[in-house]
């Protein structure tokens, strides 16, 4: 199985061999304000950049935040860490054209949320209301 995933404009492109180990939805206001809260986890070995990583403009990590994130240069589209030199790591769920074959199963650091996000992303089930 191959997912595929690409930017807005095309410009990006790459392939996920194999269903990603993770998907999850991050809460704080970095990923709010970048439009990246739901990623899925790859490993270096499944991800391929097919087209685009001459395209890329990344955001190094400031304070708080760990990771930096990568974004097309034309369309400005927030992809995630594809050019991490970590064995694993996130790649924006948004971005994919295909089903991933998995599901939402975390959700980090809902004490962020601004009050107007509260209920809309998690409606009434009470899922993922646990702690950060
Ligand atoms: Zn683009
Ligand atoms: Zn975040």
């Amino acid at each position: 199985m191959t997912i595929r995933g690409s930017c807005v404009c095309g410009a990006v492109a790459f392939e996920i061999a194999g269903a990603p180990s993770a998907m999850g939805t991050c809460h704080c206001a970095r990923c709010r304000k970048l439009g990246t809260s739901t990623f899925v986890f790859v490993t270096r070995q499944q991800f391929r950049l097919v087209r685009g990583e001459e395209r890329l403009v990344t955001l190094e990590p400031t304070a708080r935040y760990g990771y930096h994130r990568s974004f097309c240069g034309c369309c400005g589209t927030s992809l995630g860490e594809p050019l991490s030199p970590e064995g694993a790591f996130p790649i924006n769920a948004q971005c994919l054209d295909d089903d991933p074959g998995i599901r939402n199963g975390m959700h980090e650091f809902l004490a962020d949320r601004p009050a107007w996000a509260a209920s809309a992303e998690l409606g009434r089930d009470g899922r993922g209301g646990g702690a950060d």
